[in-house]
């Protein structure tokens, strides 16, 4: 079985030092088949100024990158968009143009507020403001569904589902998705109609939590709506923590009835089957 990270940052990213050659140097040494890099792309006006995100020069990057680990790994060009709906026409545009292998689609901002901030959650029930967050992503979901039709996918991956389990744990002391499972279904469902591809994000694995983004139950669910195949991603923010945990996640996905991993070039999904622990398959083009 061949495995790539799809969610990794660096120093392309505002909240990163990571050198990007350490990073691909990582993947290799672990066996990755493949990495891409998903810089920040946040455009909220309270966020623009200190988006470090560079397209030349991160592209200047990838391709130095490539020059020189191609024969060893692959390494794709992605990026991060921090959903923001009035933005949506304008990033449209910039992400076609833009050369890219992967989108992640990813909220961080709920009611007016970043999530991954205390205010969102000061003074708030934490079950209230999880279930608000969770219908950002329905919206941010059913919204991509409707700027895709009739047209060649713009986001290909919806990135860390219940993103805010993390910051109700460290603001709140509690994670409260298991009470709003019923929006977590919406959400999947919407997924499997805009052909946005759900990713299992390990980074809560390494920050005390016992589950990925999303939990087991919503890998589970996602099987038995239909889903066939999710991204796998470590959302590294270190060379370090390329592919940190992904065992863990693979059995996860197993148990959950996922077979198959969707990997992203040039924005189009191949498909990698997960198979057994000790499994080799190549890949297979989805179309
Ligand atoms: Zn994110
Ligand atoms: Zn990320």
């Amino acid at each position: 079985m061949d495995l790539y990270d799809q969610h990794i940052h660096s120093k392309h990213s505002f909240d990163s030092q990571a050198e990007p050659a350490h990073s691909v140097l990582r993947a290799i040494e672990y066996g990755l088949a493949g990495v891409s890099f998903t810089e920040h792309y946040d455009t909220h006006p309270d966020e623009r100024d200190g988006c470090v995100y560079d397209h030349a020069a991160y592209s200047a990057t990838i391709n130095r990158l490539r020059d020189r680990f191609g024969s060893s790994v692959r390494v794709g060009k992605g990026i991060e968009v921090d959903y923001q709906a009035e933005n949506m026409p304008a990033i449209v545009d910039f992400l076609d143009g833009g050369g890219f292998d992967i989108v992640l689609l990813s909220v961080h901002w709920s009611k007016g507020k970043p999530i991954h901030q205390e205010a969102a959650w000061d003074g708030l029930d934490p079950s209230r403001v999880t279930r608000d967050y969770l219908v950002s992503v329905l919206d941010a979901v059913r919204h991509c569904e409707r700027l895709q039709r009739g047209r060649s996918p713009i986001f290909n991956v919806l990135g860390h589902l219940d993103f805010c389990k993390r910051y109700s744990k460290r603001f709140a002391g509690v994670v409260c998705v298991d009470e709003h499972l019923d929006v977590v279904d919406e959400i999947l469902v919407s997924c499997l109609e805009s052909g946005l591809i759900p990713e299992v994000n390990t980074s809560t694995l390494r920050n005390d939590m016992p589950d990925p983004m999303p939990g087991a139950a919503a890998v589970r669910r996602y099987a038995d709506l239909g889903g066939r195949m999710m991204s796998l991603g470590s959302d590294a923010h270190r060379a370090t923590q390329v592919s940190a945990n992904f065992d863990l996640a693979l059995s996860i996905l197993r148990a959950g009835g996922i077979e198959k991993l969707a990997v992203f070039h040039d924005r189009r999904a191949s498909v990698e089957p997960i198979g057994g622990a000790n499994s080799e398959c190549g890949m297979s083009s989805l179309e």
